[in-house]
C-alpha cells in the first residue's frame, strides 16, 4: 500500500497553469493509492503530445513513446508481466488520429490495461491545430475558413469494436474521474476512459465553461444500464457523445491474456529470469 504522494516525484510539470492534464495526474496517482498499488506495480506509457509528458510525472515505471503508440508498448509490457498494472495515456490526436488503429484492435483485442486519452478537441504541442476530435467549423491555423471534417466519435467507435469497458470524464471533476480509473484498473480487461482536458492555451471555444454548461453527468439519467451495450449507443448518439461517468462495462468477458490456452500464470519477465539462472546453474 502507498499513499497518493508516494505516486509524485520531484519533476515539476511544463504544462501551461489550469492545463487540464494536471488534474488527471492527480487522479492516476490517486486512484492507484486507492486501489492499492505501489510505485513498483505501476507502469505509464504514453505517446506524443502535451499529454504524454505525463508517463514522466507519476513516480512509477515509465515509458514516453513515440507518436500514436503508446498502446503496442503497453501491450507488450504487460504481455511481459502480468502482474504490473498498466496505463496508458495520450491526447485526441496521439490516440484518435494517427494513433486510431491501434486504439480499434487494442479495444478488441481486451489486454488488461487502461487507457486515459486527454482529449482537449486540439493539437496542443504543436500550438493549437484541428485534430480529430474538433468540431465541425473549428478554426485553427490549419483549418482558417473552419473544418469541413465530421468530428470522429471514439466512444462510438469504442462499442462497435467490442469494448468492454467505456467511461468519460472531466478534468473539473476530479472526484468522478479518479473514481473511473479506480474501476478501469479494477476492470478484467481493456478499459478506456476518455477525459475532457481542456487546453487553455489554444482552444478557447471548448474552455472549462463550455464543458459545464454542455456536459450531462450519467448520475443524474434515471434508470440508466451501464450493462445495456444499445442503451449506451443511444445515449452517446443523443448526447453527441457529451456525457460523464460509467458509460459501458462488460464484465462477463475474459481478457485476452486470460483466453489464451497454456499462457503461463508467471510473468515473462520472470520466466526469462529463471531460465537464465537455470543456464547459469549448468555452468
Ligand atoms: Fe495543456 Fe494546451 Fe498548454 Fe499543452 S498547450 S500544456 S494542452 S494548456
Ligand atoms: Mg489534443
Amino acid at each position: 500500500m502507498a499513499t497518493f504522494k508516494e505516486f509524485r516525484n520531484n519533476v515539476k510539470p511544463n504544462w501551461c497553469p489550469g492545463c487540464g492534464d494536471f488534474s488527471v495526474q492527480a487522479a492516476i496517482q490517486r486512484a492507484a493509492a486507492n486501489v492499492g498499488l505501489t510505485p513498483e506495480n505501476l507502469a505509464v506509457i504514453s505517446g506524443i503530445g502535451c499529454s504524454g509528458r505525463i508517463s514522466g510525472y507519476v513516480n512509477a515505471y515509465g515509458f514516453h513513446g513515440i507518436h500514436g503508440r503508446a498502446l503496442p508498448i503497453a501491450q507488450g509490457v504487460k504481455l511481459a508481466n502480468r502482474d504490473l498494472t498498466v496505463i496508458a495515456s495520450g491526447g485526441d490526436g496521439d490516440g484518435f488520429a494517427i494513433g486510431m488503429g491501434h486504439t480499434v484492435h487494442a479495444i478488441r483485442r481486451n489486454i488488461n490495461m487502461t487507457y486515459i486519452v486527454m482529449d482537449n478537441q486540439i493539437y496542443g504541442l504543436t500550438k493549437g491545430q484541428t485534430s480529430p476530435r474538433s468540431a465541425v467549423g473549428f478554426k485553427t491555423k490549419s483549418t482558417p475558413e473552419g473544418s469541413i471534417e465530421s468530428t470522429l466519435a471514439p466512444l462510438e467507435i469504442a462499442l462497435a469494436s467490442g469494448a468492454t469497458f467505456v467511461a468519460q470524464s472531466f478534468s473539473s471533476d476530479l472526484k468522478q474521474l479518479t473514481a473511473l480509473i479506480e474501476q478501469g484498473i479494477q476492470h478484467e480487461g481493456f478499459s478506456l476512459i476518455n477525459v475532457f482536458s481542456p487546453c487553455v492555451t489554444f482552444n478557447k471555444i471548448n474552455t472549462y465553461d463550455w464543458f459545464k454548461e454542455n456536459i450531462v453527468n450519467l448520475n443524474t439519467v434515471e434508470g440508466y444500464d451501464p450493462s445495456n451495450r444499445i442503451q449506451a449507443m443511444t445515449k452517446l448518439m443523443e448526447t453527441n457523445g457529451m456525457i460523464t461517468g460509467l458509460i459501458y462495462q462488460d464484465s462477463s468477458r475474459k481478457s485476452y491474456e486470460n483466453q489464451i490456452v497454456g499462457f503461463r500464470s508467471e510473468p515473462l519477465a520472470q520466466q526469462n529470469l529463471k531460465i537464465s539462472e537455470e543456464a547459469f546453474e549448468g555452468l
